[in-house]
């Protein structure tokens, strides 16, 4: 049987490249190729800019309240397919259907439907000034770019084209060559929903796609979610014409467990933001700092509901709750951090293995890994894995662990687990880090804003201030007396 190949979507509609280039999608669980999609050469790139510009011209001009309506049917639309969406989604990225029946496209709509219900309230300024007065207006800035990793596709271009659409710019989104179809999917959803031609078109292939969207000097934003390092060539890229940078990167984030702390909670928490989409998030708890007093009971609970409570396999049976790395390259690279683990000298508890699963079992699967025993120096407990390992550390005293937790160029997200309430919080604001819990991991709902300190990004996806992101400020100073001029 003959596999579909995708092209990309440009102007309301698929566009066949000329160069006739394309690349193959393989599915994680199964290793096997299952679609091939056609690259944005440079015809469908140039395509690309000139229906941007177009879509732009009407959408802009439509009142916000407009273009409320019609984001709102793209979100009753996404959620109408929610089955069908997290399917692709799990076919694409290995993550178990569990999660993304539940998670992906719902926060994905979630992320529209609150930009949606925005548009509406953004207000300008008016201000006296003697006689004179000035007011102000928030403009859409144009053109804007988003670039997506993989881990989670279809929500990323939710989360960008959300804001950038709803303060009327147009965007032109690049998914990751790993996971391109969830992008094409609600390309083809806004336009059901009367978003005009052009305002959101989809361009397809890998770093050089990427690269072109960076530098083309009609693109005014580029919002990116990726790794720190190619985050600082974007940055590079976008800084040929200025254009205005959202970075969501990668992040190695502190959870404290206070010897207060509810150990069961705290257990889960870990357990969520270390196994969840086999764990690839980008906000995981992957450096578990335990006080001391509670540690050996943590540990014991870890690593029993660790041992017991695991499901790999096709990620689309709905009881697997452990899906597969998003390639066999990605799973080498787990592993030989885990293989630096024990050579470093942590102590492996649980894991450190490939998984092959009797329903799926040539899928890129590693078992959930927990190291014990580990310092802060070591390269596991250093540097990003972007997979199912946990590094437990042992702490004594507050101050010694905020020092530690900080003590990282990454600051995206931070947790604490305590019952003092002066103390969570006290601990909270000290972390330097964005995205933050207390007795809870995880929760990341459209109205908070979310982003990195330090190399971690700049600037926040959702909440009010993401929208604000998308527009620039014009000032119109009104002159109502005669102009006193020296000349
Ligand atoms: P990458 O940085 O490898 O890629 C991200 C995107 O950038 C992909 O679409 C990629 O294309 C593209 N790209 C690669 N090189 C360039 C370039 N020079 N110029 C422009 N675009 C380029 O990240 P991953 O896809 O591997 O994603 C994992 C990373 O994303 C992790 O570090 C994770 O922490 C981070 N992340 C951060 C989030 C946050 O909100 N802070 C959320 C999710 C993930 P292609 O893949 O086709 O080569």
């Amino acid at each position: 049987m003959s596999l579909p190949t995708y092209q990309n979507y440009i102007h309301g509609k698929a566009l066949a490249n000329k160069s006739r280039e394309t690349f193959s999608v393989t599915n994680p669980a199964t290793g096997k190729v299952i679609y091939h999609v056609e690259v944005a050469d440079e015809f469908v790139q140039k395509q690309a800019i000139e229906s941007a510009k177009a879509g732009f011209e009407k959408w802009s001009t439509m009142t916000p309240i407009e273009r409320t309506r019609i984001l709102n049917k793209a979100v009753a639309l996404l959620r109408e397919r929610n089955d069908e969406l997290a399917t692709v989604e799990v076919l694409d990225t290995g993550k178990p259907i569990q999660e993304a029946n539940c998670v992906d496209v719902e926060t994905g709509a979630d992320v529209i439907e609150y930009f949606a219900g925005l548009a509406p309230t953004q207000l300008g300024t008016q201000q006296q000034v003697g006689s004179d007065f000035f007011y102000t207006r928030k403009e859409a800035l144009g053109i804007c770019a988003g670039i997506g990793a993989w881990n989670y596709p279809l929500q990323i271009a939710c989360w960008k084209s959300g804001p950038a659409l709803a303060a009327g710019n147009a965007c032109i989104f690049k998914p990751s060559e790993e996971t391109p179809l969830g992008a094409i999917k609600l390309a083809e959803i806004f336009t059901e929903a009367g978003v005009p031609d052009g305002v959101f078109n989809v361009v397809q292939g890998a770093a050089e796609v990427g690269q072109w969207l960076t530098t083309n000097p009609d693109i005014e934003k580029v919002s990116f979610t990726g790794e720190v390092s190619t985050g600082k060539k974007v940055m590079q890229s976008a800084a040929s014409n200025l254009k205005d940078v959202t970075m969501e990167l990668g992040g190695k984030s502190p959870l404290i467990v206070f010897d207060d702390a509810n150990v069961s909670q705290a257990v889960s928490a870990a357990m969520l933001g270390n196994f969840y989409t086999q764990g690839e998030v980008c906000t995981n708890c992957t450096r578990v700092f335990v006080h001391r007093s509670v540690y050996q009971s943590f540990v014991d609970e870890l690593i029993s509901r660790t041992n017991s409570n695991i499901i790999a396999g096709d990620p689309l049976d709905p009881e697997v709750n452990l899906g597969a790395l998003i390639s066999e390259n990605h799973r080498n690279l787990v592993l030989s951090y885990i293989e630096k683990g024990k050579q470093e000298g942590a102590t492996l508890l649980t894991g450190g293995h490939t998984l092959s699963p009797e329903s799926a079992p040539n899928g890129f699967f590693v078992a959930p890994t927990v190291f014990t025993d580990c310092t802060d120096d070591m390269t596991i407990v250093k540097e990003e894995i972007f997979g199912p390992v946990m590094s437990v550390l042992v702490f004594d005293d507050e101050q010694e662990v905020i020092s530690r937790a900080n003590d990282t160029v990454l600051g995206l997200a931070a947790g604490v687990f305590s019952q003092n309430i002066q103390r969570a919080h006290r601990v909270i604001h000290q972390l330097k880090a964005g995205i933050c819990w207390i007795n809870s991991y995880g929760n990341s709902p459209a109205e908070m804003p979310v982003g990195g300190y330090k190399q971690s990004g700049v600037g926040r996806e959702n909440g009010v201030e993401t929208l604000n992101s998308y527009t620039q400020t014009k000032s119109v100073y009104v002159g109502m007396t005669d102009i006193e001029s020296p000349f």
